[in-house]
């Protein structure tokens, strides 16, 4: 298939975060000559570790195509001069490329997270999301081109299915059942808003639950991977019955890029799903059977508020109109990411230490 749009200059928001860190990875790694912005405020959950090897290979001092500007996406100003060509990229002052696409990946993310505290989610997530889309709109309007938005949501936005339900298409009504959900299906109203109304270039994707390197220890996988290391008690929510698709991190990324090249703003949405539902308490068997340790470290903990029973996701729409698959399978994908946290303790015990510090952790 030959690609619609190639843009020179992809901004991505979030790309400190563990989606965003293998994004910008894999697009620097096997996309010839792209430049990308990333753009961060780099939270607890954002962390230039998680890209040393871009900045050496990729940055000022290598071929000069990967740019970091510290900010926030709430700053509108700020948005609107990098997508303007006016920013400085933050750690050595570089003037950045300017972009002709976006993949808004920035936002808060921990359901955990958003049932102690909302505001924090709506701020970002709600407002954050308004603040780019009047960049976009304001920066188009003042020099129109070819430009894409992509807008990474969730299949949490659809809510809960019962274990017999048919899996989540696009047309699936906006179900969000806790705080952090609801704030990316507000997001997600306001692209498509700015679509109808004024005809931004916006696409929205809504993906299952990803895994892989370089993910905040805080979510179930990781979470689960690095207490196993340590011997530690393994806490289910419930029953640990609860059903999720998982899709490993590099397939998602692989899909942004092609929703990017490829998608049409008319289809609107894309979900992208890994094809591999499993039950929480059976991942962590798995992750505990790779690891040669006992079951006997699982400890069922009560029930988290709003805690949806089921995700399913069906991929059909880009797999039918885009030609994209998952590559991985489950259990490999999940055996290479044990492997992975086994590897680099230095990594999740310094983003570990760096974001607790003070603060209350809270389960995955
Ligand atoms: P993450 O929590 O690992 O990273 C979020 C990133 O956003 C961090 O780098 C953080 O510093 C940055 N950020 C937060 N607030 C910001 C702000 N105001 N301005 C600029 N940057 C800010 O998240 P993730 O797991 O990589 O998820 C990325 C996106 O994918 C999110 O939009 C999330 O809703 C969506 N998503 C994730 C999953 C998953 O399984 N991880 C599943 C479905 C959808």
């Amino acid at each position: 298939m030959t690609a619609s749009f190639q843009p020179h200059t992809v901004m991505i928001t979030g790309g400190a975060g563990f989606i965003g860190a293998n994004l910008v990875r894999w697009l620097l790694e096997n996309v010839p000559d792209v430049h990308v912005v990333n753009y961060d405020l780099l939270t607890y959950a954002g962390n230039r570790e998680s890209l040393t090897g871009v900045e050496a290979r990729f940055g000022g001092t290598g071929d000069g195509r990967y740019f970091f500007v510290h900010g926030d996406i709430r700053d509108t100003a700020a948005v609107a001069a990098v997508l303007a060509g006016n920013a400085r990229d933050s750690i050595d002052n570089r003037p950045v490329s300017r972009p002709d696409a976006m993949l808004h990946l920035a936002a808060e993310t921990h359901v955990d997270r958003s049932i102690a505290g909302p505001a924090a989610f709506v701020s970002t997530n709600v407002q954050g999301t308004l603040s780019l889309l009047e960049a976009v709109k304001h920066e188009l309007d003042a020099h129109p081109r070819d430009f894409r938005l992509i807008n990474v949501s969730t299949d949490e936005v659809y809510g809960s299915l019962g274990n017999s339900e048919a899996s989540f298409t696009e047309h699936h009504p906006l179900r969000p059942n806790n705080p952090y959900s609801a704030s990316k299906a507000g997001a997600d109203c306001l692209v498509r808003a700015y679509v109808e109304t004024f005809g931004l270039p916006c696409i929205t994707t809504r993906c299952s639950n990803n895994y892989g390197p370089y993910q905040f220890p805080e979510k179930l996988v990781p979470y689960m991977i690095t207490r196993a290391l340590a011997d530690e008690p393994l806490p289910l929510y419930g029953d640990g019955a609860h059903v999720r698709d998982w899709l490993h991190v590099l397939d998602h990324a692989r899909a942004l890029w092609l929703v990017c090249t490829d998608g049409r703003v008319e289809d609107e949405v894309y979900n992208i799903g890994g094809n591999a539902e499993r039950t929480n308490i059976g991942v962590v068997r798995e992750i505990l059977r790779v690891l040669g340790k006992s079951d006997s470290l699982i400890e069922f903990v009560p029930e988290r508020l709003g805690h949806d029973r089921r995700y399913a996701t069906n991929a059909a729409r880009i797999q039918e109109r885009l030609g994209w698959a998952p590559a991985y399978t489950f259990e490999g994908g999940l055996r290479e990411t044990i492997e992975w946290y086994a590897a680099n303790e230095r990594w999740w015990t310094h983003v570990q230490r760096k974001a607790y510090r003070g603060s209350n952790p809270s389960l995955h």
